[in-house]
């Protein structure tokens, strides 16, 4: 199973690992902080540098337990050897503030309009949630990231940590949705991303240590996806 360097420390852009599997352009390392695409998170791109030489990490895929690389061209490395690997971090850092900030947005939809999130993704750029909430129009959305925004200037602390299943099914946030806690109920651990105070989420992803990191949020954008669903577009870094 690959360390996941990236639940240790979110802000670990450096780190020198082992390779543990190779073929051409694809390597498995013992442990990395690359983030591989999953929960709506984008992957993570960088370096890593081996014998002198220096290959591109150009996509990144959970691989069931191990966390597969992938290398721009061709290229392969002998197991075994030493590797010193660099997060491109202007592009991780902004997914993790698109990510903190979508949390907030969902929690607002959920304790305002019952909208239950139904999905979403996470770039560099933009992020997106959709939601089970046909009440969502313009207005609403803007007044919501209003209030997200005054979470942000509240500068609040945002941490993760595993927990167990029994704990996870006591928290009433964590099993507001039928597939919240069916979800819960498949895994041993679960891990949680709580902003303090605010709002507490089962998550595998990065997140920034401060809501105060994520700036100011901007509406994008609302658009109709089906009879129910509305997809609210922000970002927090243009
Ligand atoms: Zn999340």
């Amino acid at each position: 199973m690959t360390r996941k360097l990236y639940w240790e420390d979110a802000y670990a852009s450096r780190f020198d690992a082992e390779v543990v599997r190779s073929e051409e352009g694809k390597v498995w390392l013992d442990k990395t902080a690359f983030y591989p695409t999953g929960g709506g998170q984008l992957n993570d791109t960088g370096t890593l540098v081996s014998g002198g030489r220096e290959y591109k990490v150009s996509d990144v895929k959970k691989d069931g337990e191990e966390v597969l690389h992938v290398l721009d061209g061709n290229g392969k490395i002998d197991v075994g050897s030493q590797v010193q690997c660099t997060i491109d971090w202007e592009r991780r850092y902004a997914l993790m503030k698109h990510h903190t900030a979508l949390h907030i947005v969902g929690a607002i939809v959920m304790k305002e309009h019952r909208g239950v999130t139904t999905g979403g993704q996470i770039t560099e750029t933009k992020a997106h949630l959709d939601f089970d909430c046909p009440a969502l129009d313009r207005e609403r959305s803007m007044e919501i990231v209003r209030k997200a925004d005054v979470v942000v200037g509240e500068g609040r602390e945002v941490s993760s940590r595993f927990i167990t299943r029994e704990e996870a099914l006591s928290i009433p946030d964590l099993i507001r949705t039928a597939p919240g806690r069916d979800l819960i109920n498949s895994l041993e651990r679960v891990r949680i991303v709580d902003i303090s105070g605010f709002d507490v989420q089962t998550d595998g992803g990065t997140h920034v240590r401060n809501t105060k990191e994520i700036g100011k949020i901007s509406l994008l954008g609302i658009e109709n996806k089906g009879a129910h669903r509305k997809r609210i577009i922000i970002s927090s870094v243009l």
